[in-house]
């Protein structure tokens, strides 16, 4: 993926793409963690960088659903959505729900050019639905 893209290939930008490549929905702790698993000392500062420019170059999405710090993927260019879940934060994909990122079509765009629509839907998931319930 890097290849294709703007970025030169270095290896903390290989380990911070397979990082959140294998961990969707990732926070930058645990990104931080994954990477110094595999190149043992690097600064969070240098995995924060690596983000800003692999979100900037288009190869990895950042979202922040409401209350949550900043989650990372590499399923990029679908606008797909996001379910929440209330009691622990688990984050799950869900494809757009008619068609072809139907919500870039705002009913009125006010004259604004539109590349993104942010969708989340809120809930439980099963294991705190159930752990609720019993
Ligand atoms: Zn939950
Ligand atoms: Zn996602």
């Amino acid at each position: 993926m890097l290849r294709e893209s703007a970025l030169r290939v270095t290896s903390p930008r290989l380990a911070v793409l397979s990082a959140v490549h294998e961990n969707p929905h990732a926070d930058t702790e645990s990104i931080i963690d994954v990477v110094r698993g595999e190149l043992g000392a690097v600064s969070a500062q240098a995995v924060y960088d690596v983000l800003k420019a692999l979100t900037g170059a288009g190869l990895v999405r950042r979202i922040q659903p409401q209350g949550s710090v900043a989650r990372y993927e590499t399923r990029v260019g679908d606008n797909h959505h996001h379910v929440v879940c209330r009691s622990c934060g688990a984050i799950a994909d869900v494809d757009c729900a008619v068609g072809h990122a139907p919500c870039l079509t705002a009913s009125a765009d006010h004259g604004f050019s539109i590349d993104e629509a942010e969708v989340v839907y809120w809930g439980r998931c099963a294991e705190c639905h159930s752990a609720q319930s019993s």
